[in-house]
């Protein structure tokens, strides 16, 4: 966001600056006038719920890769694999490119995310930058789009459904931090829209800077 001009937004959809409100009340969507996309929805404590909930999406990421994720059982042979086996197994079959995207798109660039807003919101309390908000910004914006985590969960159950009839399946601990931390994912992009970001990022430059 141009600094000389802190109230314009550029939408995202059709590009016209629009005028932002100093304060939008919880729940109020502003829209752009020209394309009706929307820009950005009011919310309390939107900093808080955020960083609370990143926090608590990082933890459920930690329980995904520490138990076990799925057991089967098929003639006496029991079989458990864990989240990082998603992509070992794949990397020791010599799929090398497949196995570092599998990584990145359900692991690596969520977790990335998810650290990022947390730093630019922990620098806006602490009144200086831990990492340069504006470069975390912009990984943000460069990564989102790579984050499958729920693509990831999708592709799971549709494979369990198939292999119920093969093997007896036990769902672990893991796959359940999985499960909650897909949608959770989904929600906190949802409520981290550019305008809200953007001006977390400008708070956090401005107490840096004094
Ligand atoms: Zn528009």
């Amino acid at each position: 966001m141009n600094k000389a001009q802190p109230h314009l937004h550029a939408c995202l959809e059709c590009d016209l600056l629009v005028n932002m409100p100093d304060a939008i009340s919880h729940r109020t969507n502003v829209h752009c006038p020209r394309c009706n996309h929307s820009i950005a929805m009011g919310h309390n404590n939107a900093k808080q719920y955020v960083l609370a909930t990143s926090f608590t999406a990082l933890i459920l990421m930690v329980v995904a890769c520490t138990f076990s994720f799925i057991s089967f059982s098929s003639n006496e042979q029991i079989r458990t694999i864990n989240l990082l086996q998603t992509f070992t197994e794949l990397y020791t079959q010599e799929y090398y490119f497949v196995a570092v995207l599998v990584f990145s798109f359900i692991l690596l660039l969520p977790t990335l995310y998810l650290t990022s807003v947390c730093l630019i919101i922990l620098s806006t309390f602490r009144g200086f930058e831990i990492v340069p908000s504006v470069g975390l910004g912009k990984l943000m914006s460069y990564i989102l789009p790579w984050s499958m985590a729920e693509v990831f969960l999708i592709g799971v159950l549709v494979a369990l459904i198939k292999v119920t009839s093969m093997a007896d399946i036990s769902l672990e601990p893991s796959f359940w931090a999985y499960v909650i931390f897909a949608p959770l994912f989904t929600h906190i992009v949802s409520v981290i829209d550019s305008h809200r970001l953007w001006d977390w990022i400008e708070q956090a430059g401005a107490c840096s800077h004094g």
